[in-house]
């Protein structure tokens, strides 16, 4: 199975293995071994240069790790510390129980300092979103939400692949694993919604620093 950049297979010992997609050729004795699935929250906080990853759905992963786990519970708790929410959202997606909420709808709901996201202009969303929410550098998450209530796209500068949830938002082949799980979005990040107050402030063009 494939989720984000991980790979789950099973393990020798019966269980499930994680390793970062980009280690799939690794020998096992060149990753460092982990079989605890709390430890995947320390894997997941900083990236291969030692930064601190705020959003855990971004193509940065940090490599050279493998987890054998015990069995499936644990590759799921794992999992959940990696891409926090997103097993159980896909699961809502496939009983057609998730219901996506436009930006405009959340931005709405904003209160105190960011507020004054409400203020943000078409033109400003869509480089916005365009920017920060793209998966190559970005976010590797499937957008599901649209900009408002009358259905219009998040940002004219994404491709149409990034609002499939067939999509392998990795850009990395995946033709040999059976099962995929994308990572979807339903409805705007916290982040996202701090780099909107930035560009209304007019501390930021596009989301970049
Ligand atoms: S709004 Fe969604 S797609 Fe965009 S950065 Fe946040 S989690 Fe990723």
């Amino acid at each position: 199975m494939i989720i984000g950049q991980i790979i789950v297979r099973e393990s020798a010992n019966g269980g499930g293995e994680l390793r970062h997609r980009d280690d799939l050729k690794c020998a096992d004795g060149e990753l460092t071994l982990h079989t605890d699935p709390e430890d995947a929250v320390g894997l997941a906080l900083y990236d291969d240069a030692g930064a601190y990853r705020p959003l855990k759905t971004a193509p940065n992963l940090r490599h050279g790790w493998r987890m054998v786990l015990a069995d499936g519970a644990a590759a799921r708790l794992a999992l959940d510390s990696f891409y926090p929410g997103r097993r159980g959202a896909f699961a809502a997606f496939q009983a057609g129980r998730l219901h996506p909420t436009p930006l405009r709808e959340t931005l709405g709901r904003q209160t105190g300092m960011y507020r004054v996201t409400q203020k943000i202009t078409e033109e400003q969303i869509d480089a916005l979103v365009g920017s920060f929410c793209r998966s190559d550098g970005g976010c590797l998450r499937t957008i599901l939400w649209k900009r408002d209530t009358a259905g219009a796209a998040p940002s004219s500068l994404l491709p149409s692949e990034k609002f499939d949830p067939t999509h392998d938002q990795s850009g990395q082949t995946r033709e040999q694993f059976a099962s995929f799980v994308p990572l979807l979005c339903q409805e705007a990040c916290n982040l996202l919604v701090a780099k909107a107050r930035a560009v209304v402030k007019g501390k930021s063009s596009s989301g970049k620093e």
